[in-house]
């Protein structure tokens, strides 16, 4: 994210402090000079600002710097245990909870599974008093807690937090954010579980030299996200990125969308699994009746890539059509959006990379230009916490866009 322009006469003196305090939350240990620089302020206004922060306590000094002969300059650093922020993945399985601090260095993370998400009330509610159990445990003051940021699967309103539909919950109209935010004392902020998945993976993977990624996200379903800089492109109404539910095959099978052969009902791990099923039912040798042994209703997307991994003929035709049409729904969105970068995530890509391989060939074949347009096409980081930790730096990146740090 840029650090913030002068805007008009109002608001010089607050964008400067918040330009000064960001730097030294992303680039320190820095001293005043080299600050003075990056932020493009004189030296004695950034010696004001430095002394304000020194008196708030939320910066520090951690001596000075070895920089030839002569007088060393003061290196100053964020006070990484003054503040902290929250990231939690709402999964359908299980809740991810992380807790950062300023610096950014994750504290630490936990991981409970979630119930019945019925009533809907009561189960945002134990979400709730999951999260605030955690930190009390953790023994962080309230008032040090910045805030916290909630990733939920679903169409998730811009603006609103509130879950407009999230079939895998079976919820509609939710206000979820209101709920949430009902009690606790910080900030709540509640993104789409893939858009902050992909403002982590992003982050992960740099964004200095990238200016556009689509962050696509295969498991049970498929989700994707575009990253600009730092940001998500949301959309008009914050529903951007639907790639699981963009028809490659017009007489594919029911998708809960209503729609038929959406790619996410046609190679989503779900998808996968029900093909595999159908196999079995009929009969079919298989290793993957071996692998669930005998329980149909049991197979999941890993027992088909084992499967598949070892040669066996029916689980190799359900992995290469998942891949082919992955790939199909990849070149339709490389076309249109031109990205640098390509991240898949997710449980499918666990499988290894012969899998992102296969994904690779077909996005190729279908891709309009195939010239060497230099787009990188990778596999994520598979962090388990990447989700919550990108709930997280979606709040924090809203705190400072809207300068809502206590400084
Ligand atoms: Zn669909």
């Amino acid at each position: 994210m840029p650090y913030d322009k002068k805007l008009n006469q109002f608001q010089i003196a607050q964008t400067n402090k918040y330009n000064v305090f960001r730097c030294i939350v992303r680039e320190g240990p820095i001293n005043r000079a080299a600050i003075a620089k990056r932020v493009d302020l004189s030296i004695p206004t950034v010696m004001a600002i430095v002394d304000d922060l020194f008196e708030k306590k939320v910066i520090r000094s951690i001596g000075k710097g070895e920089f030839g002969v002569g007088k060393q300059p003061e290196i100053l650093a964020v006070d990484p245990d003054r503040f902290f922020y929250i990231g939690v993945d709402i999964g359908r399985s299980a809740l991810r909870i992380v807790v950062n601090n300023l610096a950014g260095a994750e504290t630490v993370s936990m991981k409970e599974p979630t119930g019945d998400p019925f009533p809907e009330k009561e189960f945002i509610s134990h979400v709730k008093k999951l999260m605030l159990r955690f930190v009390k445990k953790l023994k962080i003051d309230p008032e040090r807690i910045l805030g916290a940021g909630f990733a939920m699967p679903g169409l998730i309103g811009k603006g609103t937090g509130k879950v407009i539909v999230a079939p895998d919950f079976g919820w509609k109209d939710i206000p979820l954010q209101d709920w949430l935010q009902a009690g606790v004392p910080y900030p709540v902020l509640v993104k789409n579980s893939t858009q902050a998945l992909a403002v982590n993976e992003s982050a992960v993977f740099g964004a200095d030299e990238i200016h556009t990624t689509l962050c696509v996200n295969l498991g049970y379903g498929i989700g994707a996200a575009i990253i600009t800089g730092e940001e998500v492109y949301e959309g008009t109404g914050g529903i951007s990125g639907e790639l699981g539910h963009c028809v490659v095959d017009r007489d594919g099978p029911l998708c809960k969308c209503g729609n038929s052969g959406c790619l996410e009902a046609l190679s989503s791990g779900e998808a996968i699994a029900r093909q595999a099923q159908t196999i079995i039912a009929h009969h079919a040798r298989s290793k993957i009746a071996e692998l669930c042994r005998g329980n149909a209703a049991g197979i999941n997307a890993k027992m088909v890539f084992d499967a598949a991994e070892s040669g066996d003929g029916p689980a190799l035709k359900i992995v290469n059509s998942a891949a082919e049409n992955i790939g199909i729904g990849l070149s339709m969105a490389v076309n249109i959006l031109d990205p640098d970068r390509v991240l898949l995530c997710g449980g499918l890509m666990r499988s290894g990379p012969w899998f992102l391989d296969l994904i690779k060939a077909s996005m190729e074949e279908h891709l309009t230009a195939k010239t060497d347009r230099g787009l990188v096409l990778q596999a994520g980081a598979m962090d388990e916490y990447s989700t919550a930790k990108g709930a997280a730096r979606v709040l924090m990146n809203s705190l400072w866009s809207r300068r809502a740090l206590p400084v």
